[in-house]
């Protein structure tokens, strides 16, 4: 039957809505590590009322993080307050590795990093080896040119969030009173993106300097393959040159 444009259509039965291949693949990834929900909804409706509970690191055994007693809340200092919200705004940006190049939030979060780095004392630059893929590049000097340096690589893309498989909106980072952060890209990699930075940070504001020149990468497109990303800037001279100046 030829749908009609009317806004009074209802649906006439409860009949799951056909999954698509990425929502499929999602499921099957979420199955392996027991964190599917048990419905689905077909709608961008992030109400949790019809799903199941979110996962929590109250859930692991073992894991001890500072909370307050009476509160439940995580403790944190006021330092750590500011690397937290550092690091809920970094997620907030869509760097999607298919849309990011696209609608500028692949410049727009390089460019937050950049400040975050200058902040904390870096020298920063940024490439644009290929068109709107920016990879922003971190150093602090060491004392011995003559040794080799320190990399440390990681990547600002994060694949597509299906939102019927999340409990709020993926961009929207949330954090709970027990410390948990959920937000796409939580785990890969933007906190690797913020720890990498963070700690080079406390190393400056330590006032050491190390023998080694410390090298910080923050790379587009690992997500779907990294050719234009880390790829792209090992291919490049300048890659060499961090090692050979
Ligand atoms: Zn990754």
């Amino acid at each position: 039957m030829k749908r009609t444009n009317s806004s009074t259509t209802t649906p006439t039965n409860n009949k799951r809505p056909r999954q698509t291949r990425q929502q499929l693949y999602a499921l099957h990834d979420a199955s392996k590590y027991g964190l599917a929900p048990k419905t689905y909804s077909s709608t961008n409706n992030t109400n949790s009322s019809n799903k199941a509970p979110r996962p929590s690191s109250n859930d692991v055994k073992g894991l001890s993080l500072s909370l307050d007693e009476i509160t439940g809340k995580l403790k944190v200092t006021p330092k750590e307050r500011k690397d937290l919200e550092t690091f809920k705004t970094f997620l907030s940006f869509k760097t999607v590795s298919a849309d990011g190049p696209r609608n500028g939030e692949y410049a727009r979060a390089v460019s937050f990093l950049e400040n975050v780095a200058k902040s904390l004392g870096l020298d920063t630059k940024i490439y644009e080896l290929v068109k709107n893929k920016p990879i922003l590049l971190c150093s602090y000097q060491g004392t011995d040119p003559s040794l080799k340096s320190i990399l440390l690589n990681s990547h600002y893309d994060v694949v597509p969030a299906v939102n019927e498989m999340w409990h709020t909106d993926p961009f929207v980072p949330v954090e709970e009173a027990n410390g948990d952060i959920y937000g796409r890209g939580a785990q890969d990699m933007k906190c690797v993106c913020i720890q990498h930075l963070l700690a080079v940070g406390r190393l400056v504001a330590s006032g050491k300097r190390p023998c080694r020149t410390i090298y910080l990468t923050f790379v587009p497109d690992e997500e779907i393959g990294g050719v234009e990303g880390l790829g792209m800037f090992l291919a490049h001279s300048l890659a060499h040159s961090l090692t050979h100046s």
